[in-house]
Formats: structure tokens, C-alpha cells, sequence
């Protein structure tokens, strides 16, 4: 099966490992696919307008810069570790309130789509783009300053756009998801060099783009794993 991680941020957002030594850490550690995933946040919001300042999050200015860079990396770590990168981004509405907070990975993405469009036309323009819709973090969490429920508090409207929930994020794991039988993932939420030690994504399928995505969208052949180091906790 195939070892994959679909949530790593670098300092393009708020991570502290630099892309390039990001992929070598999940290249060495054996990994066959992984998705750099960094924030794209909403600047609506106070934290979306600091964030914006600070460049915390990637903005249109810098989004061809950053993609290019993702694809031009992951040609080496295919040539070094056969590892796929795959390019994504983070939709990051936050808000003071849990209730009107989410988060959106949108993984094999092509161009930019803004974190300040309302759901529907951000889902819309993934499908067009052919981009896998990931829901993350989206219950109760342990290391979230405000949990992200917005998603779930409405999933009856927005179920059907969502490819899969990540049932577990770095050392959470979010029961909710497999009562409501939705299709799954689990990622690490990636920022620091110890995240590398999280919950992670086995798939059974071919080590290619679309079979990949057909087989988190179809859910079968998918299975989650939490990886150490061997140290006992
Ligand atoms: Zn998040
Ligand atoms: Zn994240």
C-alpha cells in the first residue's frame, strides 16, 4: 500500500520546514505521496487580515510562484525518492466562533481559488479544476485555538461536494466520521519537524494522480495508520 501524508504546510504559510527540506524529510522517511497543502486564508476576518500581512498565506501575487516551486521540487523527489508532490492549498476561514470556522484542503489544484468566495463557488471551481475536496480537522480538536465545525454543523448541504473528512488529524481522530459512514483520510497537519509523527493515509492503489484520487473518492482500498519512530511514547 501506498504511504501518503495530504497535509503538510512549509513557510510558504505558517510551517517552520522549508519546502525543499520538507520533502526530503518525508522522502527519506519512505513515504509515495504527500501534498503540500498551505494556508490560503480568508481576508475577511481580523486573523485573516493579519494573516494576510504577515503573509501567512498564500496570496494570488505569489500563488505561480509557489506551484511552480511544488512541481519543480516534486520532479527531484520523484527522480531521488520516487515520491509523488502533489500541489494543494488550505482554504482557511477562521473566525473567533467554531461554529463559522472550516477548513478546505484542495489537493491537485491548478490555480488559484480565494479563501474569501462563500463554499459553493470555492467546491465549484475545485470540481472544475478536478481538485480532491477535503474537509479538515472538522470536529472537536485538541490543539485547535477555535475548532473548525462549520463543515460539519452544515454537512447536510455540503456532504456531497466533500471528497473525503480527514478522520484523523496529527494525534486527534475524529470518530464522527466513520458513524456517519463518510469517506475518509487522515493527514498530519504538518508545521513542525515532529508532525513528521501523526496519522497518516495507506492506499491501495497505482502510484499515479488519478488513481489516486479515484480511490480516496470512492473510498475503497483506503486505510489509516499512525506512524512513529519507534521511540515508545
Ligand atoms: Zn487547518
Ligand atoms: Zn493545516
Amino acid at each position: 500500500m501506498l504511504l501518503c501524508d495530504f497535509h503538510i504546510h512549509t513557510t510558504y504559510s505558517d510551517g517552520s520546514v522549508e519546502l525543499r527540506r520538507a520533502i526530503d524529510l518525508f522522502g527519506q522517511a519512505g513515504f509515495d505521496v504527500i501534498a503540500i497543502t498551505d494556508h490560503v486564508v480568508s481576508g475577511e476576518t481580523a486573523f485573516g487580515k493579519l494573516a494576510n500581512r504577515f503573509r501567512f498565506s498564500i496570496q494570488e501575487d505569489n500563488f505561480n510562484s509557489y506551484f511552480e516551486n511544488i512541481v519543480e521540487e516534486g520532479r527531484r523527489a520523484w527522480d531521488r525518492y520516487r515520491m509523488l508532490v502533489l500541489p494543494g492549498i488550505e482554504i482557511t476561514k477562521s473566525s473567533f466562533s467554531s461554529n463559522q470556522s472550516a477548513h478546505v484542503l484542495l489537493i491537485d489544484i491548478k490555480t488559484f481559488v480565494s479563501a474569501s468566495w462563500d463554499f459553493e463557488k470555492i467546491f465549484l471551481e475545485a470540481k472544475k479544476q478536478d481538485a480532491l475536496i477535503i474537509a479538515c480537522h472538522p470536529h472537536h480538536s485538541s490543539e485547535l485555538m477555535v475548532d473548525t465545525l462549520y463543515l460539519w454543523n452544515h454537512r447536510k448541504k455540503y456532504a456531497r461536494y466533500i471528497d473525503a473528512w480527514e478522520i484523523a488529524n496529527r494525534d486527534d481522530v475524529f470518530n464522527v466520521i466513520s458513524l456517519k459512514r463518510y469517506p475518509y483520510i487522515a493527514g498530519s497537519d504538518f508545521h513542525r519537524v515532529r508532525h513528521l509523527y501523526s496519522w497518516k493515509t495507506m492506499l491501495n492503489c497505482e502510484k499515479e494522480i488519478e488513481a489516486i484520487k479515484q480511490c480516496i473518492r470512492y473510498n475503497r482500498g483506503v486505510a489509516i495508520t499512525l506512524f512513529r519512530d519507534g521511540i515508545p511514547f
